[in-house]
């Protein structure tokens, strides 16, 4: 399945929930879903009654967008998930949020995720010294993230246009050098992502 490339403000309108995935438009009363908070399309303002399938899926597409991922990947991480100890939904949101182009977001580097994952595909970051160009790289404790070379100056904007968004307590950022090290994977509680994760589970379990 190709990327979607249509209208991103049209996702948030169909999730009824900001998915920030504008960068600095998101912030300011220019965001589509302040201005038109109803779904898309002729019948976007139709009252709809949805179905226990339909909160399901609604609630994984919400994910899915939000992280920018795939839906055969999202399935992978799913797989990932539940073979993992712990709770299948909250594991599936903690390796989303172990994703290098969500990590590289989360740190100021990037103003969107999407501007995130454009910067990983164009080599500008190091994991431990070596590069690395693959947005779904997962990160793990003790992972160092930089900037490389000649995206600096681009990236230092970014991290002061983003000053305002705090920095995740899961990591700590050395500014100055660009540089984010990775403390431990976040705690469900830190995750800012409005959706219920067992509603995933479920859609995925039938
Ligand atoms: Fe979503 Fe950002 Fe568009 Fe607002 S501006 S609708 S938050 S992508």
């Amino acid at each position: 399945m190709a990327r979607y490339t249509g209208a991103v403000c049209r996702q948030c309108r169909r999730e009824g929930q900001k998915l920030f995935l504008k960068g600095e438009r998101c912030y300011s009363d220019k965001c589509a879903l302040a201005r038109r908070s109803f779904a898309p399309g002729q019948h976007g303002q139709a009252r709809k009654k949805s179905s226990e399938y339909g909160i399901q899926m609604r609630a994984k597409q919400k994910a899915k967008r939000y992280y920018g991922v795939l839906e055969s990947q999202f399935a992978k991480y799913f797989d990932m998930a539940e073979n993992r100890a712990g709770m299948a939904g909250e594991n599936l949101l903690k390796i989303l949020e172990s994703r290098l182009d969500n990590v590289v977001y989360r740190a100021g580097f990037g103003m969107s995720r999407r501007q995130a994952r454009q910067l990983v595909l164009h080599r500008h970051f190091t994991v431990n010294g070596e590069r690395v160009n693959i947005p779904s790289y997962l990160v793990k404790p003790g992972d160092v993230v930089a900037v490389h070379g000649s995206a600096c100056d681009k990236i230092k904007e970014n991290v002061e246009l983003n000053s305002a968004r705090p920095t995740p307590m899961w990591m700590s950022m050395d500014k100055d050098n660009l540089k984010a090290t990775i403390n431990r994977l976040p705690e469900r509680s830190e995750i800012d992502l409005d959706v219920e994760e067992q509603l995933i589970v479920e859609l995925y379990s039938k």
